[in-house]
């Protein structure tokens, strides 16, 4: 089967324990299950074990990851706060250096503290090979970064990590499993934020795992059981829904990125812009090779911290918000918003300045959006 009618249809199993014929999938908006008798069970006992809304949603998504399995947590953070859990007191993680904002937090103040140490170090550039350490016991990375769009090869530091048996992550948010596919390029776990493309609307929080072995599935579901982070059924039926028309809008949004990005371009006040569809620039060869898109995530540089505060303000059709991979095209700060807590000197060596804006395309017409972009760039009074 092809990846569209994956994203309706899931594995083409249809959810056994419904037989009215429903074509959307029911939402089991129950916590408990009532037994039979003693020592039976109908296979659902508590739903934050097991819910069928919450499985057919974690089928299709491992699905469109070619995963084993894949787990559905109430956000990407409550997803990757979990995975943390695989490590013990002791163990080490490499992990690259621009990366979500929220993960930072997380590393810093939540994996530290719990004994995992976090090396960072950019793996676009590094050689990661070298600073293996024994303890250490996986690479985490996100390819396009947030925000920066830098790329790093997949398969080539999958290579690594499969040498020294320890575990590749990868964060696929940004592209989506409709561009772009880690697990079938040599990584183990795929991490995602199903509030961003695969939700697809900007009205659910979401997250995921996606595993390629049966003992890695094994132990996570133990965690999900055991801290409870579990997605609730009408979210899991929200993304169910959001999946459906993933292909369609991550192809339309894309060529609006496409048509933003070339206005940028054009722009004479805009410094640099970052984006991995532009032809020769940084990360293009890569992401050809590895992924089916560039994606709809666009981060560019601006001539003043003034004219990037008065961008936020002045744009009307484009939402000065957080978040990303909606239909709604957003605009971020991430200097205040989702980087604020990246320490100031990763921050500034990233590149991640008072005068960058991170945009996230969505599927209105971009002729309306570029409209927009312009009329906030061109009233800004002068200096
Ligand atoms: C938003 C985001 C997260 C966190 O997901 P939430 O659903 O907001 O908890 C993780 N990684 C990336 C790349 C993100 O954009």
């Amino acid at each position: 089967m092809q990846f569209s009618t994956k994203c309706i249809h899931g594995d083409g199993q249809r959810f056994a324990g419904d037989n009215t014929g429903a074509v959307s999938v029911p939402i089991y908006q129950t916590a408990t299950y009532a037994h039979p008798e003693a020592g039976k069970s109908t296979g659902y006992d508590y739903s934050r074990l097991q819910n069928p809304t919450r499985e057919q949603l974690e089928k299709v998504v491992a699905c469109l990851e070619g995963g084993v399995d894949a787990l559905a947590f109430s956000s990407g953070m409550a997803a990757i706060a979990a995975l943390m859990e695989l490590f013990s007191p002791g163990d080490n993680i490499i992990c690259d250096c621009d990366l979500y904002g929220g993960t930072v937090r997380l590393f810093d103040n939540i994996t530290s503290k719990n004994g995992v140490t976090v090396t960072r170090a950019d793996c676009s550039s590094q050689d990661i090979a070298g600073l293996i350490a024994k303890n250490t016991r996986a690479v985490y990375i996100e390819t396009p970064t947030n925000p920066m769009m830098n790329v790093i090869d997949i398969a080539a530091l999958a290579k690594i990590t499969r040498q020294k048996g320890i575990l590749l992550i990868v964060d696929n948010t940004f592209l989506s499993p409709y561009f772009q596919n880690p697990l079938s390029l040599g990584a183990d776990v795929v991490v995602h934020s199903g509030t961003k493309f695969l939700g697809g609307h900007n009205d659910a929080l979401a997250g995921f795992l996606v595993v390629n072995s049966n003992e890695l599935s094994e132990k996570l579901r133990f965690i999900i059981k055991t801290v409870g982070s579990g997605l609730a059924p009408f979210d899991s039926w929200l993304v169910l829904r959001g999946i459906k028309t993933l292909p369609v809008r991550m192809e339309k949004s894309q060529q609006n990125a496409i048509a933003i990005a070339k206005y940028l371009q054009s722009e004479s006040k805009v410094t640099k812009v970052y984006y991995c569809g532009i032809e020769g620039g940084k990360g293009y060869e890569i992401t050809k090779r590895q992924a089916r898109g560039f994606g709809s995530m666009i981060t560019f540089e601006v001539e003043s911290r003034a004219l990037a505060l008065h961008i936020l303000k002045s744009v009307k059709l484009i939402r000065f918000a957080e978040s990303l991979g909606g239909v709604e095209t957003l605009i971020t700060y991430p200097f205040t918003q989702t980087h604020a807590d990246v320490p100031e000197d990763l921050r500034i060596k990233n590149g991640i300045t008072d005068r960058v804006l991170r945009l996230s395309a969505g599927i209105e017409d971009a002729a309306d959006l570029i409209f927009d972009l312009k009329q906030a760039i061109d009233s800004t009074p002068s200096l």
